[in-house]
């Protein structure tokens, strides 16, 4: 379906996710909860329980925000008589970081200020490097999957959950409905700022579809690139190696 939305010209787009994000960074978490219905804590439960979780292993939280996979990643990493992984949550947005600081359960967490186009990690220091809704605002995409490449450790994992695109005509339907009429109301209402909502649904549907960006992480030098539909491709989980 074509929505022939403009494009979003580059100044104009990193001005609109900063505001997004400076605006909301407090209201984000409920945010989250109302606009997904609660339902990105299971495709981030999904994401988890795909990356397999180990003892002492590192991950990397790109576009971490509040850090809320870093803190299941190292729940999950738990097993008696042993170091817990540990996590380094990276975010362009020093709020986000507050916000996700404030809310404690922080053991094992650093967090960075860092733009995910340019990581200031060493190369192989991850074992794991996840991006979670976090990808679809990056400018230089191509440029951002191969950083997280580079800083990834030969068999190492890289997951991103992202949203996607319906697979089905009854699902579209409902999720055009909730997107465009809801989203943006709930926005101004909660977040008084409709107009970053609905440029966060329209960014959505600029995104490329699941098998254009499994493309892209394969160009970006990702092995065994998988994509799973979460809720009937409103989201997706895209994993692979570094080979
Ligand atoms: N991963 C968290 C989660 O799932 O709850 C946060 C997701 S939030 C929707 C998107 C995050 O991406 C924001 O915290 C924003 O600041 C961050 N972000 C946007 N562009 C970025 C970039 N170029 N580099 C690093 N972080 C970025």
């Amino acid at each position: 379906t074509s929505f022939g939305f403009r494009e979003v010209p580059r100044e104009e787009k990193q001005g609109l996710v900063r505001g997004v994000f400076d605006r909301s960074a407090r209201r984000y978490d409920l945010m989250n909860d109302v606009m997904s219905l609660g339902i990105h804590r299971v495709w981030k439960d999904i994401t988890i329980t795909r990356a397999r979780p180990k003892p002492g292993e590192r991950l990397i939280d790109v576009a971490g925000g509040t850090g809320d996979l870093a803190r299941a990643f190292i729940e999950r990493s738990r097993r008696p008589g042993e170091k817990p992984a540990t996590a380094i949550v990276a975010d362009i947005n020093e709020e986000m970081l507050r916000a996700g600081i404030k809310r404690g359960q922080a053991d094992g967490i650093e967090w960075a200020v860092a733009n995910a186009e340019c990581l200031p990690f060493d190369d192989r220091s991850a074992d794991c490097v996840m991006i979670g809704f976090g990808i679809r605002n990056v400018t230089e995409r191509m440029q951002a999957l191969r950083e997280m490449h580079r800083v990834l450790k030969p068999g190492g994992r890289f997951l991103c959950l992202e949203f996607s695109r319906p697979v089905t005509r009854a699902v579209a339907n409902i999720y055009d409905l909730w997107s465009f009429k809801a989203i943006p109301e709930l926005g101004a209402l909660i977040a008084k700022d409709r107009d970053s909502y609905q440029y966060l649904v329209e960014s959505i549907r600029r995104f490329p579809h699941q098998e254009a960006f499994a493309a892209e992480l394969r160009e970006a030098g990702f092995g065994e690139v998988k994509v799973t539909n979460l809720s009937g491709g409103i989201a997706a989980l895209h994993t692979g190696w570094r080979t």
